[in-house]
């Protein structure tokens, strides 16, 4: 092999064909597995060399990347092959929560794998460009002498020690991803409603996102100082406000069970006595379990 670097991937979704193809760009030895064998054959044509079997996959690099749909999977192809991780350096980019991670660890090192979690931030479009950038956790040392080949695929921003932590990180962005975009659908459902395309609401709803960073800014130190004095905004105006959208869904024949959930949300900050602070007190009752 002349010295060439090796990696072994497994799982061929979009994502791990995204990153067999960065890695085939930097000249890498790539060797690929997939429970259906036959989505390696483009990656095959292109250069990368099919395991027949997972034992194979494993004996061919130090460094096997895992991307599959979730930790179930990761079981389900390892376990079948649990003599062949002794020495390997799993990284697996599979999506999962933070307890799943740290469970995977454990028992990768109960087999002689050491193990890094990662949770990677962009689309497989993103894959193979140094702007994009995926949370790693696990051993610093492990994570320091793979880190190369880490960075063929996105930048690599190390979280710490704790293999749940790359999990922890990723699941914190996701639970923002999925509300503000499932938002989003809610207030284009709206527009339509009313005969307005999704087209011209682009730029007001980009306008909107845009104002996200200088209001988390000054939000952020209050919150972390416990400080949700309603200097700027009250939340006695926040139930107005929601309520106001949840009467115009209606009113527009369309499903109101987002706002809702935000007005229930406000609600039980009011009942808290927090009619008079920010907003931002509804941290409080988040934290508490209704
Ligand atoms: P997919 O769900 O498409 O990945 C599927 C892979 O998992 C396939 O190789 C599939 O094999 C394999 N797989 C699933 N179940 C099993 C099983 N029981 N046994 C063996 N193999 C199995 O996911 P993506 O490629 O889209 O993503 C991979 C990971 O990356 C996920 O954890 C995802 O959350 C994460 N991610 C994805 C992003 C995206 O935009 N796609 C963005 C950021 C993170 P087969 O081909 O045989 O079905």
């Amino acid at each position: 092999m002349g010295g060439q670097a090796a990696v072994t991937v497994v799982g061929l979704g979009p994502m791990g064909t995204a990153m067999v193809k960065a890695f085939l760009d930097r000249d890498y030895r790539v060797t690929v597995w997939n429970r259906t064998a036959s989505k390696a054959d483009g990656l095959v044509a292109k250069g990368a060399v099919r395991a027949d079997t997972v034992d194979e996959a494993l004996a061919a690099s130090e460094v096997v990347v895992l991307s599959l749909t979730d930790y179930d999977a990761l079981y389900a192809i390892l376990g079948q092959a649990t003599g062949a991780l002794s020495g390997r350096v799993l990284v697996n980019l599979t999506s999962d929560t933070p307890q799943r991670a740290r469970d995977a660890a454990k028992w990768a090192a109960g087999h002689g794998a050491q193990y890094l979690t990662g949770g990677v931030r962009v689309p497989p479009s993103g894959i193979g460009q140094s702007a994009s950038s995926t949370f790693y956790s696990g051993p610093q040392g492990v994570f320091d002498a793979h880190r190369e080949t880490l960075e063929v695929l996105t930048s690599a921003d190390y979280r710490g020690e704790d293999p749940g932590l790359a999990a922890l990180y990723y699941q914190i962005q996701m639970d923002m991803f999925w509300t503000s975009t499932l938002s989003w659908l809610h207030a284009v459902a709206l527009a339509d409603a009313n005969g307005i395309t999704a087209q011209e609401i682009l730029p007001y709803a980009s306008d909107t996102l845009a104002t996200m960073p200088d209001f988390l800014a000054y939000y952020t130190p209050r919150i972390d100082a416990g400080d949700h004095r309603g200097e700027v905004d009250r939340l006695a105006m926040a139930e107005a406000s929601v309520d106001h959208i949840v009467h115009t869904a209606s009113d527009s024949g369309i499903d109101t069970s987002l706002p809702r959930a935000v007005l229930e949300h406000i609600r039980r900050g009011m009942t808290a006595g927090h009619g008079a602070d920010s907003f931002t007190s509804l941290i409080e009752v988040i934290k508490k379990p209704a």
